[in-house]
């Protein structure tokens, strides 16, 4: 498959509420596919969300190394498509990133602990608690699916500064 561009915010698809997935057909798998293949490309990105690449779905692929899987088994790229919080409890800050916002980075609070629930890529309806980092990782990729980013938690001065070099970023693109 392919790896796509990655949008810089604010592109308008990057503000704007994504789409659920009616039904995981050969679209949605490849979809999926380039999210990871594109998270590749980039490297060293914990997650990234379809309109990232401008695909206004609720779908996105999370790479979870084994020490933050809070014991589940599993190993790397994973999709979660629709996902919604069935819980969110306990507070935590930590500092943000993406890579819709290259080489910025700003202190975001999330819930401590959620349980997410989701269809995963077989079509099977699912439900995965998560703490801490992952759970963190869950939170700003559902956020993408909002048309939120951790800008969006800034100060307007913030926000402002970097939307000024964000679009000195896409001019030069
Ligand atoms: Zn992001």
């Amino acid at each position: 498959m392919t790896a796509r561009k990655v949008l810089i915010w604010p592109d308008p698809v990057l503000t704007q509420a994504s789409k659920p997935v009616e039904k995981i057909d050969a679209s949605i798998k490849a979809l999926v596919q380039d999210l990871i293949d594109s998270m590749e490309y980039e490297g060293n990105s914990a997650g990234l969300a379809a309109p990232q690449i401008g695909v206004p779905l609720r779908v996105f692929v999370v790479n979870i190394p084994p020490e933050h899987n809070d014991g589940n088994g599993t190993d790397g790229f994973e999709a979660f498509i629709n996902p919604e919080f069935i819980l969110k409890e306990g507070q935590f800050e930590w500092e943000e990133r993406c890579m819709s916002i290259p080489g910025e980075s700003g202190r975001v609070k999330r819930a401590y602990r959620v349980i997410m629930r989701y269809t995963d890529i077989r079509g099977a309806l699912q439900e995965r608690e998560a703490f801490d980092y992952l759970g963190g990782c869950f939170q700003h990729e559902s956020d993408h699916l909002d048309g939120k980013l951790w800008i969006d938690y800034q100060s307007s001065l913030k926000k402002e500064l970097v939307r000024k070099k964000m679009q000195k970023l896409r001019a030069a693109s």
